[in-house]
């Protein structure tokens, strides 16, 4: 027998009814996007190398370590996406978009990353994320900031930081730079390689190491906040502020860089504790000249990504929020008589745009309860003999353990009952 072939490394299947708890969040996740006026971009899935050497930024751990870049047929090196930044202002050149003023887009969608798979982190994991272009006001951040953190918030996530910090400008950050280097330098046999190597190209990505050598060594480091031209410091101020009037807390963390090579002034981090080492669910910040350095004119950006997988982790992790999505309604009948009785109404209730489960299979009550656990339904909607006999139906909420009875052909009523549930 031929050995079995498994699934690539640090993939998955998504399996019901996981899929469709994650095709849920995904739906709420558009809708909270939608709501602050961004519109849906797809891209394709693998894009010209260049494009992230040049977007992405050489020496950064994606473009040195990350990519799947393949050579197709026509002898052209093409890489599977590993972040929707530089594609989505691929697009938005390549169809002129920015001739007609600021546009702002949100994108869902798996990333192809080679990483060394461990909890929390995937060769293709997934990411929603948004951009706004065409704003270098403060706005912009807190409007994007705004959004993340609505998206936080309409899980009810307790733990969730938002993390926030300016790297400067072109005008402040080369003298961050130079103070940064005479600090490091003498501290250099005490980094990583990694870091090592980087170290006189790009001091900042030390940073932003996960290595605990390079951790140890940047504690005491200068910081990018103390070295802020003034419009950088006025600008930090002002989003600051802004948080400040909407309410939404915030640490301001100097550490914080973020990996890419792209960001100006304001990054930030959401992160969360019940994460373990992989922290981070979501990053983001301006890039005013990642738009000018694709060969595009010069368009100010902002813009976060966020990783589904770890959203789900915090969520499972709060233990209460997966209960809250769960859909649909298990269709439990006992004995042919019942099944018959129910058949039509689960019809009738999937007319209507409800999702209805349902066995036929002769099983015992406790048996189709475990199927209603295992597709994650809301409610059931039990027919036994005795309510046969009735002429009822009992609607169960499977999580408030709450029931009503309601006559077999009352579709209204099972609907208007179905719906207090939740489902
Ligand atoms: P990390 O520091 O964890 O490697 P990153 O800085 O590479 O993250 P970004 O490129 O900014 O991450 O991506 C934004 C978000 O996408 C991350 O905060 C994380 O939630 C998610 N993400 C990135 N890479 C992975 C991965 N390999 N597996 C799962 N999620 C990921
Ligand atoms: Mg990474």
């Amino acid at each position: 027998m031929p050995s079995p072939i498994l699934a690539p490394r640090g993939t998955y299947d998504l399996l019901p009814p996981a899929s469709t708890l994650r095709a849920g969040l995904e739906a709420r996740m558009r809708d909270v996007a939608t709501s602050f006026g961004y519109g849906e971009i797809r891209t394709p899935i693998f894009e010209a190398t260049e494009l992230f050497e040049r977007g992405v930024g050489e020496g950064t751990d994606i473009v040195e370590k990350e990519m799947y870049t393949f050579v197709d047929k026509g002898e052209r090196r093409m890489t599977l996406r590993p972040e929707f930044t530089a594609p989505v202002v691929r697009a938005a050149l390549e169809h002129k978009l920015f001739a007609a003023g600021p546009q702002r887009f949100f994108y869902l969608g798996p990333i192809f990353r080679y990483e060394r798979p461990q909890k929390g982190r995937y060769r293709q994991p997934h990411q929603v994320g948004v951009e706004c272009y065409g704003y270098s006001e403060p706005e912009a951040e807190v409007e994007v900031i705004a959004l993340a953190w609505q998206l936080v918030r309409s899980h009810k996530i307790a733990d969730a930081r938002l993390q926030l910090n300016s790297i400067g400008d072109a005008a402040c950050r080369d003298r961050y730079r130079e103070a940064l280097l005479s600090f490091l330098r003498p501290l250099a046999p005490t980094l990583s390689e990694d870091s090592q190597r980087r170290l006189e190209r790009n001091p900042l990505r030390v940073l932003d190491s996960k290595d605990p050598r390079d951790g140890e060594a940047v504690k005491n480091a200068p910081r990018m906040l103390e070295h802020l031209c003034d419009p950088c410091r006025e600008h930090f101020g002002a989003v600051r502020a802004l948080l400040d009037a909407l309410a939404i807390p915030y640490d301001v963390n100097p550490q914080i860089v973020r990996g890419l090579d792209y960001y100006t002034r304001t990054v930030f981090e959401i992160v969360s504790n019940s994460l373990g080492a992989q922290s981070t669910v979501c990053g983001g910040g301006r890039y005013d000249n990642l738009v000018a350095s694709l060969g595009g004119p010069s368009v100010p950006a902002v813009g976060f990504a966020m990783g589904i997988e770890r959203f789900e982790m915090i969520l499972s992790a709060a233990g209460a929020a997966p209960e809250a999505m769960r859909r649909g309604v298990q269709a439990i009948a006992l004995g042919v008589q019942a099944r018959a009785r129910l058949l039509p109404i689960a019809l009738r209730l999937r007319e209507r745009g409800t999702a209805v489960f349902m066995d036929f299979a002769d099983r015992k009550i406790p048996a189709q309860f475990k199927l209603a656990e295992r597709n994650a339904a809301r409610a059931g909607l039990i027919l036994g003999s005795d309510e046969l006999e009735k002429g009822e139906l009992v609607v169960r909420d499977l999580v408030e353990r709450s029931e009503v009875r309601v006559a077999i052909d009352d579709i209204e009523g099972i609907t208007t009952a179905l719906q207090r549930m939740g489902v």
